[in-house]
């Protein structure tokens, strides 16, 4: 009997909803190959214990777990790996040589997240960050294999969203863990044309170029489906890339005209929110635009930020 929050995708690959933000929002994946088991994403402090009841309620101990992988440090993937580590005996943990360091000692990224959401905010939303002993941490490498039981796992880098990055295909199943790389796809907007899907500028390492090559790179392994931490499963994944490299230049097309504008967060948001409505509306879905931008208010505001930044870096 499996908990509500957890759901198997088939191919010993289960989704669980850490319920950070709302529920459908932010999952952790548990993989499960011949009685060993390995988490992709964790989400925050606060998913731990579902992840945890996930594992039991498969019939797992916590000695069974081999591997804890973010997709990045961003703290909605991986604020919860330090103390999940602490709870897995056997496990190691597998990051992106550019964010080891940070879940070694995430004083970093606290400072960084704290800087923007403040102390209420950090308490309510992501807890107090646990460090991950050095002795535990193994940084991925580009075209790296790995082994669950066996069953074999391949990393590889994916800038764009992130420059700590990495992004795990599975050949069993035919499909990338794909982090933030493959942007977001939330079940709200699921339509008769199927799943729609935005791409994640969020700060402070968003680069349209090399996201762009990163979702053209994934797409030469001809994948069936992408695991999304914002969330779950997608199919049809021909037709969402092609959106997403649409919209990554559509994003740059409005941002790039607004580099030295005195209202540019204000107009990125204004533009983005028309974006955003425009797509939905072409692609039939049915709630009404109000409800569409509450969904979507966090991530405005947070594509906005990054296209920012990302215009800041820019010569001028
Ligand atoms: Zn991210």
């Amino acid at each position: 009997m499996q908990p509500d929050f957890v759901e198997d995708l088939g191919h010993g690959i289960y989704a669980v909803d850490t319920a950070f933000q709302r529920d459908h929002f932010d999952a952790a994946y548990l993989m499960v190959e011949n009685g060993r088991a390995a988490f992709i994403d964790t989400g925050t402090n606060h998913a731990v214990p579902r992840l945890l009841a996930a594992l039991e309620a498969l019939g797992l101990g916590v000695d069974a777990v081999d591997w804890v992988i973010p997709t990045h440090v961003h703290l909605d993937h991986a604020g919860g790996a330090g103390l999940l580590m602490q709870h897995l005996p056997q496990a190691r943990l597998l990051v992106h040589p550019r964010g080891a360091r940070h879940l070694i000692d995430p004083k970093a990224l606290y400072l960084g997240a704290l800087a923007v959401y403040g102390e209420a905010e950090m308490q309510r939303s992501y807890g107090q960050l646990r460090g991950v002993p050095a002795e535990r941490v193994d940084q991925s490498s580009d075209g790296q294999m790995i082994a669950l039981a066996g069953r074999e796992l391949l990393l590889i880098d994916t800038p764009g969203h992130a420059r700590h990055h990495h992004c795990l295909w599975d050949a069993r199943s035919r499909g990338w863990f794909t982090g933030d790389t493959f942007g977001l796809s939330y079940r709200e907007f699921d339509t008769a044309a199927g799943p729609w899907v935005l791409p994640t500028s969020t700060p402070v390492q968003f680069e349209p170029e090399a996201l762009k090559a990163s979702i053209t790179r994934m797409m030469s392994y001809d994948p069936q489906q992408m695991y999304l931490t914002h969330y779950s499963r997608v199919g049809d994944v021909g037709r969402l890339a092609a959106s997403l490299q649409a919209q990554i230049d559509a994003m740059v097309a409005l941002a790039l005209p607004l580099k030295a504008d005195a209202q540019r967060h204000d107009k990125l948001r204004q533009g983005l929110s028309a974006h955003y409505l425009d797509e939905l509306r072409r692609h039939g879905c049915g709630l009404g635009p109000e409800r569409q931008l509450e969904l979507l208010a966090m991530d405005i505001e947070l594509n906005a930020q990054g296209l920012g930044v990302w215009l800041d870096k820019l010569p001028a």
